[in-house]
């Protein structure tokens, strides 16, 4: 069942412990949608300017991505620039420009508003809202959001939140939202302003998926190096969406199931700066690092019995 997303589509400028990279392609949609490709189809509606290059929207066609909701306007395509900390779970945005976002108002195709699944990537709340107004019978909306939304445009988040199903939103962004310190406080705070489902993302401490019913804690898969996280909040979210998507069923050990194969893309995707590393991702590569993510924390695995 095709996913539709929507989200920026950006040049973001990097600096990491790694090192720096100017001007590589990005944006929530971009990563979301490579991410969820790999379990079926996807379709994107965004925005970007005239500086926006031919090989970069080429890039995601030849991945079989749908770019008919991929609008070019006259103005200049989003930009963001962040600078992360010695600890990469610290970043901070430096500069952010919206640019042709400023003024973007989706229009959804028909086939789109008749999409089973939609997440409204990180983008303003009063745009994501104008896209859910247009799907007619979803079985699945998630969200996400950002400090930089919380801050400034807290009241429309508010006013989406009862209708999304699922919201990811990372440790500090929690905080902020809930105005709780405390993570389970945090998570449950978030759970009475309405989605059914608040998942947690906590850099390389993992996720806490918190529902009315249930918590589960999953830890990020460890890694010797760490690159780029930027990204791995948007590629979580779109192997978590396509898996469910595939899978069909949104019981709590479907939506588990996809929060394991959401943070085995994340791991991926830190690994080199942009979607350098996603791009070049097999199947091969994602089966044995979901089979050894499973070994890591399985405390009753028989081979060492
Ligand atoms: P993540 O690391 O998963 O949180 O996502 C980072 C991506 O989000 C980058 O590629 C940025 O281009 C994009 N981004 C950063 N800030 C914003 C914002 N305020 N609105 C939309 N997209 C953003």
């Amino acid at each position: 069942m095709s996913i539709v997303v929507v989200g920026s589509i950006a040049y973001d400028s990097l600096e990491t412990p790694s090192g720096d990279a100017p001007d590589v392609l990005g944006g929530s949609a971009a990563y979301f949608s490579v991410a969820a490709r790999f379990f079926g189809p996807v379709s994107v509606v965004a925005v970007v300017g005239t500086d926006f290059k031919p090989e970069a929207r080429q890039l995601l066609a030849d991945r079989g991505i749908d770019l008919r909701g991929l609008e070019q306007r006259p103005g200049k395509t989003f930009r963001w620039h962040g600078r992360y900390h010695e600890d990469m779970n610290r970043r901070d945005t430096l500069s952010l420009a919206l640019g042709v976002f400023e003024n973007f108002s989706p229009t959804l195709l028909p086939d789109q508003r008749r999409c089973d699944y939609l997440f409204l990537g990180n983008i303003a709340p009063e745009l994501q809202e104008r896209v859910l107004a247009q799907v007619q019978n979803p079985k699945l909306v998630a969200g996400d959001t950002m400090d930089h939304w919380i801050a400034n445009a807290g009241d429309d988040l508010k006013r989406l939140l009862p209708r999304l199903d699922i919201i990811t939103l990372n440790d500090d962004e929690a905080r902020m939202l809930s105005g709780e310190h405390n993570l389970v406080k945090a998570g449950r705070g978030i759970l009475r302003m309405g989605p059914k489902t608040v998942l947690i993302k906590r850099g390389e401490y993992g996720v806490l998926q918190f529902s009315r019913d249930a918590m589960f804690a999953v830890p990020a898969y460890p890694l010797e190096e760490v690159v780029d996280p930027t990204g791995a909040g948007d590629t979580f979210a779109g192997a978590f969406m396509g898996y469910l998507a595939r899978n069909g069923r949104m019981n709590e050990s479907a939506l588990r199931t996809a929060v394991v194969y959401g943070s085995v893309l994340a791991s991926f995707v830190v690994e080199k700066f942009s979607l350098e590393r996603l791009l070049a991702l097999t199947w091969e590569e994602i089966d044995n690092r979901y089979r050894a993510f499973i070994e890591l924390t399985d405390s009753h695995h028989s081979r060492w019995t």
